[in-house]
């Protein structure tokens, strides 16, 4: 039995890793780690048996404590890099749905786990440093999103000098076809494909989900900007495509289910059988590609300037994202108003670069100027 770390589990992603790890049936869960769902954490807890457990927030660590005895409780985001710490795993899986699992995956690396990584935001805030690493400990960063995971499976066994460019694809979200005037909360939760967390939801409505995907290909495949494009695709059943330098695309098409990218990124390169249904071709009806409307979707061209100004930027943009769609969330700000807020607060960031604790204190900057902007 190999051993697992899962960051996230109580999530959108952790849940279906969950399901995928009793389906696969060769993994031992040893560490869980949650933000706030401490009643799901629980019964996870109950079934697997992990050796830690972490909650992030304090008033779902003190839930957790008084209501289930078993496991080794550790609290905070200090818990997660504790627990990897302590613990003897082969892989471990990030899908927290920001980057407060950092530190965790830093030692993950250090202790040279294999890594699955669902969160963009840690590739998008600290991507030079977490590649850096990886490089050094010879550590294999294993793409979860459905996009890379795409790109990654049609580049196996290629040479890199015949590649021409990757091409990810999007689903243009809620507004592909509708003005983006006059918005309301319930039409940007309303994914029309992908039912995902709220946070992603709103960044797929934006398309600031591709433009951070963007970002997240550039540190995973080591590519510039220049090669990594983008398609609008909405029937979300072709998940990317490479083209090389003789003009050939290879694509990964497939039903859009998450739970394919989760086990293959825990079985590459070997495929097993899975119960999530067979795309059958001849039901797809059309396939249809476009390009994007880089005026409509502000975003876009927000994180590709991010990706060429490069050192804190990205973190900045990352991290007045988060905090934008966070206040809209909260009905705090207007959806236009979030591409208005994060181009404003990038204008006023001078970027550097250094070590993480350089970064994370960008990343603090963009949330005070964020709120700041909007008070
Ligand atoms: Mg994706």
């Amino acid at each position: 039995m190999k051993r697992i770390i899962i960051l996230g589990s109580t999530g959108s992603i952790g849940r279906k890793t969950i399901e995928v790890i009793r389906h696969l049936g060769t993994y031992k869960v040893v560490g869980l780690a949650a933000y706030a769902n401490y009643r799901r954490l629980a019964a996870q807890a109950v079934e697997f048996r992990p050796k830690i457990v972490t909650m992030i927030s304090q008033k779902a660590y003190d839930e957790f404590k008084r209501t289930n005895g078993r496991a080794r409780l550790l609290a905070g985001e200090e818990g997660i890099a504790e627990m990897v710490d302590a613990l003897d795993a082969d892989t471990i899986i990030c899908a927290m749905a920001s980057s407060i699992g950092t530190r965790g995956v830093i030692r993950a690396i250090e202790k040279r786990m294999q890594v699955c990584l669902a969160t963009k935001e840690i590739l998008v805030n600290f991507g030079d440093l977490i590649m850096r690493k990886a490089k050094q400990r010879h550590v294999r960063i294993i793409p979860i999103d459905s996009e890379h995971s795409a790109v990654y499976q049609c580049l196996e066994n290629r040479h890199r000098k015949d590649l021409q460019s990757i091409i990810l694809t999007a689903s243009g979200g809620p507004f592909l076809n509708r003005s983006l005037k006059n918005v309301k909360k319930a039409d940007v939760l309303n994914h029309p494909v992908w039912k995902m967390g709220r946070k992603i939801t709103v960044d797929s409505a934006t398309m600031m989900n591709k433009g951070l995907e963007v970002i997240e290909a550039h540190h995973l495949f080591g590519l510039p900007a220049r090669m990594i494009k983008i398609v609008v695709h909405p029937e979300a059943i072709c998940h990317s495509l490479v083209q090389f330098t003789d003009g050939t695309l290879l694509a990964q098409l497939s039903t859009p289910d998450m739970r394919l990218p989760i086990q293959y990124a825990l079985t590459a390169p070997v495929r097993i059988v899975s119960p999530v249904p067979q795309l059958d071709i001849t039901k797809v009806k059309r396939l249809t590609f476009a390009p994007p409307d880089y005026k409509k979707f502000a975003c876009l061209e927000l994180a590709y300037r991010a990706l060429d100004t490069g050192k804190t930027m990205p973190a900045v943009l990352n991290t007045a994202n988060e905090e934008a769609v966070h206040l809209f969330l909260n009905d705090q700000i207007g959806f236009g108003a979030i591409p208005r807020i994060i181009e404003k607060v990038m204008t006023r960031h001078k970027p550097v670069d250094g070590d993480l604790e350089c970064y994370l204190e960008a990343t603090r900057w963009a949330r005070e100027q964020t709120r700041s902007l909007t008070c």
